[in-house]
């Protein structure tokens, strides 16, 4: 074989760029905080939790929703595309990133548009329309975290799809409502109409004439609404810009005929139904995707007493309906051309979601009872180790048996066992020492005489379930 001569490899005389190195991140030393805008949810809170949690599936229930979980992360483009381009959440307030393999992704900062994505992507018109779902989850937003504002919170909402009868709005405007008022809240709905993207045509230039002789009187942000997204001019909060509004041209005045008989009759629906609301003509929500109806829930005014009465009158613009606003528990609308947007044949479809966390607050303003974690009827204290033993294989039985026990198998003292029993306010205690063991027998307590009884160990079960009526 012929030698194959060795060429010399030149060395190229640019010099490569090294591979960056990932980022170092300083790790500080002090105790890693909660981010801002976040909140740990402890167990002393989780009684509220549960309570809505339940509420949600009952309302759900009642009125024929099923449930539904969506990723918290999604295209970027879901949101831009459905919440809108130029709207508060999507330029200032999304978690949006790349992630590893170079895909724009966000957290979702609400879940209509994740609930028109699966609509389409699962053929979901091929079920019996309207299909009616409802979620319960975290949605993020960088906000401004204030009171009631958070940048991970938490919202339930109820959707229906696929059918354009203004009884669904009705409907879904009644469960949100029926939801607060049955966890014992004071509550009114706020209404208006924003039409379709015809009449909202000539009602924009409408309301754009006005406002352009109005621009120097505005503030900064309404002067960039005044061409991006004039309908926000509307529901700016700052009190010059209010003052301009209250003669703004409104948008009940320009809504076509399709738009104006269906809003007419939303409202005939909610008369029958009794339910207080409020003709806003300044509410237009911050959503692109909204048509026809928008709503939103109020906190009324103070708990128990009667709810403001039903007025066709403009909300009278002052500070304390401005934290109202703020503060609106619940949102939601007609989104009949969503669907479609995304791509999906043309799906009329409403929906509602309420704020779990401003739920809460209000139910703790309000010194609103819930239900208690559920309680214990049992516990069983134990002395020594063999005693220690023998009470954990009770502890299974009594379980089983579907007794509601505690246990105290970490203590040794019995003085601080039954410490532990009262703190829990349980009825009974049951106590195995070493002589019980011995003897076949177990001491059983009744707390709240603090008699002390002994009873056979083979029958204890039995015996516990008589006294409690199981
Ligand atoms: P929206 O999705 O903006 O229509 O909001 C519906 C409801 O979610 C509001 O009425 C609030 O109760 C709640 N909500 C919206 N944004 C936040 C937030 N940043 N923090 C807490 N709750 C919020």
């Amino acid at each position: 074989m012929p030698k194959i001569k060795r060429q010399k490899v030149k060395k190229p005389k640019m010099k490569i760029k090294e591979k960056a190195e990932p980022s170092v991140i300083k790790i500080s030393k002090k105790t890693p905080q909660v981010l801002r805008g976040f909140k740990d949810i402890l167990p002393a809170e989780q009684k509220y939790w549960n309570s809505i949690r339940k509420k949600t599936n009952e309302i759900a229930r009642d009125y024929g929703f099923e449930r539904v979980d969506f990723p918290l992360l999604e295209e970027t483009a879901l949101f831009i595309r459905s919440v809108g381009k130029e709207t508060d959440i999507v330029e200032k307030e999304m978690f949006s990133f790349e992630d590893r393999g170079g895909e724009k992704v966000s957290l979702r900062p609400e879940a209509t548009a994740q609930v028109a994505r699966a609509y389409i992507s699962h053929g979901m018109l091929n079920l019996p329309q309207p299909v009616k779902l409802f979620y319960i989850g975290p949605m993020f937003r960088y906000d401004r975290p204030q009171s009631g504002r958070y940048r991970q919170f938490n919202q339930c909402g109820f959707e229906a799809i696929g059918n354009i009868h203004p009884v669904l709005d009705a409907q879904v405007i009644l469960m949100t409502f029926n939801f607060l008022k049955e966890l014992g809240l004071n509550v009114n709905v706020q209404i208006n109409s924003i039409g379709c993207p015809n009449c909202r045509k000539e009602y924009k230039v409408q309301l754009i004439n006005y406002y352009k002789t109005q621009r120097s009187d505005l503030c900064p942000d309404c002067k960039i609404r005044l061409t991006k997204n004039p309908l926000r001019l509307l529901d700016c909060k700052e009190e010059k810009c209010r003052a301009i509004s209250e003669d703004a041209p409104q948008i009940v005045d320009w809504l076509c005929e399709e738009c104006k008989n269906h809003f007419v009759k939303v409202l005939e629906f909610l008369d029958e139904l009794e339910i207080p609301y409020n003709l806003n003509s300044r509410l237009v929500r911050g959503l692109d995707y909204y048509t026809k109806t928008v709503f939103e829930i109020w906190p009324g005014h103070g708990q128990g007493g009667p709810i403001s009465p039903v007025s066709a009158e403009k909300p009278e613009g002052n500070e304390e309906e401005d934290k109202k606003a703020q503060n609106a528990l619940a949102g939601g609308g007609r989104y009949d051309n969503l669907i479609e947007l995304l791509g999906g044949r043309p799906t009329p479809a409403v929906g509602a979601s309420i704020g779990i966390e401003r739920t809460i607050l209000k139910l703790k303003e309000a010194n609103i009872e819930v239900p208690e974690q559920e309680k214990f009827d049992i516990f069983v204290a134990q002395l020594g180790e063999s005693a220690k033993r023998e009470s954990m294989k009770l502890y299974e039985t009594l379980r089983k048996e579907g007794i509601k026990v505690a246990e105290g198998f970490s203590k040794d003292g019995l003085k601080n066992q039954l410490e532990n029993a009262s703190k829990l306010n349980v009825k009974y205690t049951l106590i195995l020492g070493q002589k019980e063991l011995s003897e076949g027998t177990i001491l059983l307590r009744d707390m709240e005489g603090g008699v002390q009884e002994t009873i056979n160990y083979s029958k204890a079960v039995k015996d516990i379930k008589k006294r409690l009526g199981i």
